[in-house]
């Protein structure tokens, strides 16, 4: 018999992922459903607490069996309030989801809430590739770039939760415009979907260069893929690992981690985690590059929900 069962939710921008969790971590249960199948005309929240009263009762369990809820979720989460008070993307009928208090009113189960990009650092921390570190900068890399930073042992918030927006960070003062409203943000030069852009690019301006398939979904398992045999590829790659390293940099220098996790599909693949780590090393000031670690994340699409639950446990006594 298991002591403590935890119900955690990732909330993200087309799907919400549910799992049981135990007290160390593991997942005992979980599945998936679509958030967005309607273009948000059913606003998420009203999909999440329906699907939350299936995914437990097909567990078998009854809500006292609970001992408490951690929610995931994309967007600015005020995390004392539990509720989404903003968002950089546009999501229909998301900003004034009033989290926490919907589902304690539902199901009387304490809930809190914390942004997804802090809370898979939280779940990298806990059982993932930061185990036994106290600070720790953590990005993802992916349509985005998102970001959670560990500062002795707890997650930075802010005044209202907000904190760890790494992607919005400027790297180029008079760079690309970005969906937050600024130009030059991290995000509009080291996400996967800039890397994609820009080969794309370069493929119009040379397509005898690459490969006749090339063109179609390039990705970036592709990229990396074709990369050793083509050098227009690598001067892409290498650029986009320089502008991720301008980012790092910066963060490894006002935080001094011992650790930074990269997560995201691209953190798979050890030539970048290589590549970036090297850069990053050799800019950084001697005292600050001792001992740092460039690591790939470990605990994929679970991070989310699995910090969620860490949040939970570490701040039960305050909720
Ligand atoms: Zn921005």
């Amino acid at each position: 018999m298991i002591n403590k069962v935890y119900l955690g939710i990732d909330i993200g921008g087309t799907a919400a992922k549910f799992g049981l969790v135990d007290e160390n971590g593991n997942i005992l249960h979980k599945d998936e459903f679509s958030v967005s199948f309607d273009g948000y005309e059913t606003p998420i929240l009203k999909t999440v607490l329906e699907k939350t009263e299936y995914f437990v009762a097909s567990s078998g369990l009854d809500f006292r069996e609970i001992s408490g809820i951690g929610v995931s979720a994309t967007g600015q989460i005020d995390s004392e309030k539990g509720e989404v008070i903003g968002s950089a993307g546009h999501i229909k009928n998301w900003v004034g989801s009033k989290i926490k208090e919907s589902f304690e009113k539902k199901y009387s189960v304490k809930t809190i809430v914390i942004n997804d990009a802090n809370s898979a650092a939280l779940g990298e921390k806990w059982i993932g590739a930061g185990i036994g570190h106290k600070n720790i900068v953590a990005i993802t890399i992916g349509t985005g770039v998102g970001g959670g930073i560990i500062v002795d042992d707890k997650i930075l918030l802010g005044k209202r939760g907000l904190a760890g927006e790494i992607g919005h960070i400027v790297i180029h003062g008079d760079g690309e415009s970005c969906s937050c409203g600024n130009v030059g943000c991290l995000e509009r030069y080291a996400s996967t979907t800039a890397l994609v852009r820009s080969v794309s690019k370069l493929q119009k301006e040379n397509p005898t260069a690459f490969p006749k398939d090339f063109e179609e979904n390039i990705n970036g398992r592709k990229i990396f893929d074709a990369l050793n045999e083509n050098s227009l590829l690598k001067q892409a790659v290498d650029k986009w690992v320089d502008d991720i390293s301008l980012g790092i940099i910066s963060l490894v220098h006002i935080f001094n981690p011992e650790q930074v996790i990269i997560g995201g599909g691209v953190s798979t693949r050890k030539e970048f985690i290589e590549a970036l780590s090297k850069k990053v090393h050799e800019k950084v000031m001697p005292r600050f590059a001792e001992g740092l670690e460039i690591v790939p994340a470990k605990l994929g699409n679970d991070a989310g929900l699995i910090g969620a639950i860490y949040y939970l446990k570490e701040n039960k006594k305050n909720i």
